[in-house]
C-alpha cells in the first residue's frame, strides 16, 4: 500500500524543520507539529495500520521517546502489546542493554529482560520517528532479538537518505520509512 501524493503532502507539510537544533549544522525534524495536526496524525497512523495489519505481529517496540507515541498508538490500533526501549537507567526491572556509538561518544539503551516472554518467538515491529545514522535502531533491533523475540521490521516516519542508516540497518532487519528526506 503506497501513500497517495495528497497524503504525502499532508504529512510532509506537517513536519517542521528547525535549523541548528540541538547544535549547529543539524536540521531537526520536529514531529510535534504532525502530532498536533489531526489530519496528518490520522493519515500517518492509518497508513501504518494498513501496512502492518496483515503481518500478524505480537508486539510493537518503540524507541525512547518519540517512538513511544507512534508505537503505542499503532499497538492499540492493531490490538497488540507495546514494549518501551529506553535510555539507560530508566527501566525499573532487570534489563538487557546494548551500547552504540554516537557522533561523539557512546550511548546505551535497554529493554526489560522479560518484555516479550509472554509470547514464545514473538514477532516484533520496531518503531521510531526518524532514522539518521541508524545506530539507535540497530542497537534496538539487536536487543529485541537478544530478548528472545524476532525483529521483523523497523519503521520510521522519516528516513534521512543522505546518511547510510537505512542501508546499515537492512543488514539485520527490514526497513520501512514513510517519507524520505534527501
Ligand atoms: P540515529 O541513531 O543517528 O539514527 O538517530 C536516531 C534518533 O535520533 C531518533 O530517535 C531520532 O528521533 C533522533 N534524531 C536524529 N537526527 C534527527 C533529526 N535531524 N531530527 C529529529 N530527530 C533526530
Amino acid at each position: 500500500m503506497t501513500l497517495s501524493s495528497t497524503e504525502r503532502k499532508i504529512i510532509e507539510n506537517s513536519i517542521r524543520d528547525i535549523k541548528d537544533f540541538p547544535k549547529q549544522g543539524i536540521v531537526f525534524k520536529d514531529i510535534t507539529t504532525l502530532l498536533g495536526d489531526k489530519e496528518a496524525f490520522g493519515v500517518t497512523m492509518n497508513h501504518f495500520y494498513q501496512r502492518y495489519k496483515e503481518y500478524n505481529l505480537d508486539y510493537i517496540a518503540g524507541i525512547d521517546a518519540r517512538g513511544f507515541i507512534f508505537g503505542a498508538a499503532l499497538a492499540q490500533m492493531l490490538g497488540i502489546g507495546f514494549v518501551p526501549i529506553r535510555k539507560k537507567g530508566k527501566l525499573p526491572y532487570t534489563t538487557i542493554s546494548e551500547k552504540y556509538s554516537l557522533e561523539y561518544g557512546m550511548d546505551e539503551i535497554e529493554v526489560h529482560i522479560d518484555a516479550f516472554s509472554a509470547i514464545p518467538n514473538a514477532k516484533v515491529l520496531l518503531m521510531d520517528d526518524l532514522i539518521a545514522t541508524g545506530g539507535t535502531a540497530r542497537a534496538a533491533a539487536k536487543l529485541i532479538n537478544q530478548a528472545g523475540a524476532s525483529c521483523l521490521e523497523a519503521c520510521f516516519i522519516i528516513g534521512l537518505n543522505f546518511l547510510d542508516g537505512q542501508k546499515n540497518l537492512k543488514e539485520i532487519t527490514n526497513v520501512y520509512s514513510l517519507i524520505e528526506v534527501n
